[in-house]
């Protein structure tokens, strides 16, 4: 199967390539040429599987330059006991209706590391294939997340080294503890004075500099990114919801062929499109239900066919959906109108302007599968304290999801079993989650960890528990200026 770009359908290359890349040469994204299908029948075996069998089975249908046993053998290693429950991504039943999807037992204890603990194996494979002789070195600019997550799947892969920077008042205690502590012989982590935005644009200067890229092409490296334009992060994401469809079946909530709901916490509309794919796939889901805080881009986007980033932006206690601009959407409006030349001019009125306005045509097929919703900061905390006081405790972008799955169901009536996907665990927000709960958050971050076990009765995930003893190796910060030095120091 081939893979082809959202702004030039002449560009064709191979999964490997496409993987190896990352950014299509003309700046769009790379699409599958075709969906492969998955019928009843297909259902029937993958729900006696295991989570690596599953999400095997489903990326080769993808990858056709890879044999299965290659697959079998990424998906032993990178869904392993580097999560913390044999199930690895597993359906809790709420109650008669409403399942939550647990993304987050893995390393870094938030949804990313479904992808990223997969992507080294998929890239570094990718790269043999095409005959790639350099190292790569993973560059990265973080608001949280992302980094530890990269930084967690990266470690010691062989051929690699990865370097993250976050920006030095931009980050929670907990998400710098997680960062600076890393180990492996392959990394290096460093603040920058600045913000978010400082420290991307350090990152995107970097990938732009061709004399760079020359100086560390003679020493071997070539630099590459781990973000979720990447086919190889979209893709393992594709895995969890066909994973959720099977739970759903074994679980005796839906018979094989029956209709469900996903209602997904969004922000660079990475997770959902993923989920889009497996129904295009033909997983039976109805309908998917997209879910933002007070950065509501994409609830207008979808319920007037305008999008707009031309707006306030929020800092809100759901940091990773504060997002205004959500890079896979373009992969979506592609896939939706099929027109690469519309898409181009979309997204250069994005650029140009900062907004755009889709035809009706293609904003009528978009809701036919997503429905839209937003909730406040407010609304989340009274659905974390809600939900916790019934039984079941979840961070704040769960509990934004929730929310609007709530009122979804309230607005339209429909009954449809559904499937919240739950993308952190709420031990990576203590003081929002404790403050929910109407608890006191004047502590250091490591500290309220504690706290909200023993408030909640619910033990902390290890790798968050263990935190505060683990050693600082990287407590440097840098000047914007200093960033290209730096990693040409590293790869030297
Ligand atoms: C990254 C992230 C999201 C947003 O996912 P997208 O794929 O960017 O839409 C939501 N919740 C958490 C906890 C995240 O880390």
């Amino acid at each position: 199967m081939k893979y082809f770009s959202t702004r030039d359908a002449s560009v064709r290359v191979s999964a490997a390539e496409a993987i190896a890349t990352g950014l299509a040469p003309d700046g769009g994204l790379f699409v599958p040429e075709s969906i492969p299908h998955i019928g009843a029948q297909d259902i029937e075996e993958l729900r006696l599987l295991d989570y690596r069998g599953r999400a095997a089975r489903i990326m080769g249908m993808y990858l056709d330059d890879f044999t299965g046993d290659e697959l079998e053998l990424f998906c032993r290693r990178a869904y392993s006991d580097n999560f913390d429950t044999p199930e690895t991504a597993p359906l809790r039943i709420i109650d008669g209706g409403t399942a939550v999807l647990e993304l987050w037992h893995g390393p870094t204890c938030a949804f990313k590391d479904m992808a990223l603990q997969m992507l080294p194996h998929l890239l570094t494979a990718s790269l043999r294939k095409c005959g790639e002789k350099r190292g790569v070195c993973i560059l990265v600019a973080t608001s949280g997340d992302t980094g530890k997550a990269a930084l967690e799947g990266f470690a010691d892969v062989e051929g690699t080294r990865i370097v993250v920077f976050y920006p030095r008042d931009g980050v929670s205690d907990v998400q710098k503890l997680q960062m600076t502590t890393q180990t492996g012989e392959n990394v290096l982590v460093s603040a920058i004075a600045g913000n978010f935005d400082d420290a991307q644009t350090g990152v995107k200067r970097i990938f732009g500099d061709r004399d760079f890229a020359a100086r560390l092409d003679e020493s071997g490296w070539f630099l590459s990114s781990a973000n979720s334009i990447n086919w190889g992060r979209l893709l393992p994401q594709i895995a969890y919801y066909v994973s959720a469809y099977c739970d759903m079946i074994n679980a005796g909530k839906i018979a094989n062929g029956g209709r469900i709901n996903f209602c997904v916490p969004t922000g660079n509309f990475g997770n959902i499109l993923a989920g889009w794919y497996a129904k295009q796939m033909g997983l039976p889901v109805a309908r998917f239900v997209c879910a933002s805080n007070s950065n509501n881009v994409l609830t207008d986007f979808i319920n007037t066919g305008t999008y707009d980033r031309n707006r306030q932006f929020h800092c809100t206690i759901s940091p990773s959906m504060d997002i205004l601009v959500s890079s896979n959407l373009e992969r979506l409006l592609y896939a939706c109108c099929g027109s690469d030349s519309e898409v181009a001019g979309y997204m250069a009125s994005l650029a140009k302007e900062g907004r755009y306005t889709v035809s009706d045509g293609l904003i009528d097929r978009i809701r036919a599968d997503f429905s839209a919703g937003f909730c406040s900061d407010g609304e989340t905390r009274a659905e974390i304290a809600d939900m916790f006081a019934k039984g079941y405790l979840m961070d704040p972008h769960t509990a934004v999801a929730w929310k609007v799955l709530r009122g979804y169901r309230a607005a339209t009536g429909d009954t449809t079993p559904s499937v919240v996907v739950s993308t952190a665990s709420p031990f990576k927000f203590c003081d929002s989650v404790l403050a929910a709960l109407g608890e006191d958050t004047g502590a250091p971050g490591t500290e309220l960890i504690g706290r909200l076990a023993e408030r909640t009765g619910v033990s902390a995930p290890k790798p968050l528990a263990t935190l505060a003893g683990r050693a600082v190796r990287f407590d440097g910060c840098i000047d914007r200026s200093d960033m290209e030095r730096l990693v040409g120091d590293f790869l030297r």
